[in-house]
């Protein structure tokens, strides 16, 4: 069940260290058609909305090559959450797990990932779909996904080009 940020029966919030981003830099931002928790899909979906991913400069150049790649992974910040709960109720029922056998957003360090498919590559930007992150999230990386990643290999086969209709 989605939450805003309240503590929910079983669960324990600890109090965590002075926050501190250990030298992260957002590289861009996530643009998408969700403003609201409770509208945003939990996982994306590779048949989900188009979504676009804007770097910032002086990111742009380190594109290049991204569009032979039909999926990539996405590392983003999940702004918006609380960072201190070790145990979660995920389902707000009492039974409350560790925060790391759970694919939430309530992390000490709320870093989300989703692997997406590329659908353009339209100057510094992506158009991609499988994300499942509020409009505005900042954007941490972009890589290729690593099960079609070959380190010094020939380009990705692709059976679709960069620029196809969205
Ligand atoms: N796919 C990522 C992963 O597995 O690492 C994130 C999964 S997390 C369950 C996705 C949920 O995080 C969304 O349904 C929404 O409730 C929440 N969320 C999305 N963007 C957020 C943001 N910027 N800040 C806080 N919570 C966010």
């Amino acid at each position: 069940m989605v939450r805003e940020s309240e503590i929910r029966p079983g669960e324990v919030a600890v109090d965590p260290p002075a926050a501190a981003d250990a030298g992260l830099v957002f590289i861009g931002r996530i643009r998408t058609p969700w403003t609201s928790r409770l509208e945003c899909p939990r996982q994306g979906r590779l048949d989900g909305p188009s979504c676009r991913i804007e770097v910032f400069e002086p990111w742009a150049a380190a594109l290049d090559g991204i569009g032979g790649f039909e999926r990539l992974e996405i590392l983003y910040w999940l702004h918006l959450s609380r960072r201190d709960l070790v145990l979660q109720s995920p389902r707000n029922d009492g039974a409350a797990r560790g925060t790391f056998s759970l694919r939430t957003p309530v992390r000490p360090n709320p870093i989300g990932t989703s692997i997406v498919r590329l659908v353009a590559v339209e100057g510094a930007a992506l158009l991609v779909r499988g994300l499942d992150c509020l409009d505005d999230t900042p954007l941490l990386d972009v890589k290729p996904d690593r099960t079609l990643f070959a380190p010094l290999a020939p380009p990705q086969q692709r059976d679709f080009q960069v620029g196809d209709p969205t």
